[in-house]
């Protein structure tokens, strides 16, 4: 029986995970189950799935999940070591990565150094230490295999495809809920209007992302990492249906593409049954329907995260780490009302200018680059705030 370990498991990537469980073809025996403060949703999914071990994120919530399971035969495990533990727990032939932002690098990074098959949602820990979980994967032989749909859909069209067949990745963007928008039309945008995505539901953070296409930005560093390409190969094209995936044109001329409807139990159970496909019961494209799809430039001058983020790529991985760590903060920041939309990707400039020429090549030290950008993103958040 496949064994998995579900990081993030409360959230909208794992709970969608375990329903491509509980309706597979295939008895997947989960053996990890993880959530920061949700111990009533990781209760009932502990019920369910009958993990041997699960992870919150303080001693409290392990209290309170304690209280809620007292005849649970689990173990219980806590904060950013019990992660690390569960991710190399015996085994576990496949990781799922789904844990929201940085916090997801360590315990990928330890499945993917004890060689474990990784499906990745998770793509900060590609932002923050593409160069070290790619090493790792080099030395471990660990399979990465995306979740993150434009990847999914790239990883499906490549199908062993050398790099030098490929000239160019296109990732689609369906250009979030201000497609069309000016930059002056973003002054006074509220965090509703941000989260009101046209085509995905999702985390709250990934759909400020969306909002302000860093979500694409950060998928193209992603691209980079998975795939081996070079910012000048990544492509982005607005596709506002969200029905192409994404694209491949090889060096003869030819273009590839995957489609579905967007769904991402689609490709979560693509990265789970990976290398064969399973039947799914999933909703489907109805193409004796009519369908327009359309794809358009994006507009960097209003989004300018997208531009960011190509510009940090350029420069290296300890560039993109500081610029998703001011991200984080902003994100937060403007959830919580501090901060407007267009704040966000004026913070995340500010702190790119300030620390993106640092240097940092080992893990400790880019973690700590990631805190300094932290501060200094708190600090110029602090000063709009007075
Ligand atoms: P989410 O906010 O819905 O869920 C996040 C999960 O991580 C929850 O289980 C939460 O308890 C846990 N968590 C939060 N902070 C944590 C911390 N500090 N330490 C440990 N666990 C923590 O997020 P999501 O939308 O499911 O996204 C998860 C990841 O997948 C992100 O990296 C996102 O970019 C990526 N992704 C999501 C989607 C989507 O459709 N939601 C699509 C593509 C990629
Ligand atoms: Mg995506």
């Amino acid at each position: 029986m496949p064994t998995l370990a579900i990081f993030g498991s409360t959230g909208s990537i794992g709970s969608q995970a375990l329903e491509v469980v509980r309706a597979s073809e295939v008895h997947y025996d989960v053996k990890v189950l993880t959530a920061w403060s949700n111990v009533e949703a990781l209760a009932t999914q502990a019920r369910e799935f009958h993990p041997e071990v699960v992870v919150v994120g303080t001693l409290d919530a392990a209290e309170c999940y304690r209280n809620r399971r007292r005849d649970g035969q689990e173990r219980v495990l806590v904060g950013e070591e019990g992660l690390e533990e569960a991710a190399a727990w015996p085994g576990v032939d496949t990781v799922l990565s789904a844990v929201v932002g940085a916090a997801g690098l360590r315990l990928t990074l330890r499945a993917v150094a004890l060689g474990r098959r990784v499906a990745l949602a998770n793509k900060e820990s590609l932002v923050v230490a593409g160069d070290l979980v790619t090493e790792a994967a080099a030395a471990s032989g660990a399979e990465i295999i995306p979740v993150d749909s434009e990847h999914a859909a790239i990883f499906q069209c490549l199908a062993g495809a050398s790099t030098r067949e490929v000239d160019r990745l296109v990732l689609t963007a369906s250009g979030g809920p201000f497609l069309g928008r000016s930059r002056e039309d973003l002054a006074y945008v509220g965090v509703d209007e941000a989260m009101d995505h046209p085509n995905w539901t999702m985390g709250a953070k990934i759909t400020v992302d969306s909002a302000t296409l860093m979500n694409k930005g950060l998928e193209v560093i992603e691209a980079h990492w998975l795939f081996g390409m070079k910012p000048g190969q990544i492509h982005v094209v607005v596709h506002p249906q969200s029905i192409v995936h994404s694209m491949v044109e090889f060096v003869d001329g030819s273009t590839l593409a995957q489609l579905g409807p967007p769904d991402m139990r689609l490709p979560i159970q693509y990265a789970l049954d990976y290398p064969v496909r399973n039947r799914s019961a999933w909703p489907r494209m109805d193409w004796t329907e009519r369908h327009a799809l359309s794809f358009q430039p994006p507009d960097m001058q209003t989004f300018p995260c997208l531009g960011l983020a190509f510009a940090a790529l350029e420069v290296g991985p300890a560039a993109t780490a500081v610029l998703n760590a001011a991200n984080e903060v902003a994100v937060a920041a403007f959830l919580d009302g501090r901060i407007s939309f267009n704040g966000i990707p004026d913070v995340n400039e500010a702190v790119l200018d300030r620390l993106g020429g640092e240097e940092a090549h080992a893990l400790e030290d880019r973690l700590q680059l990631d805190g300094e950008a932290r501060i200094r993103a708190k600090e110029l958040i602090g000063k709009a705030g007075n």
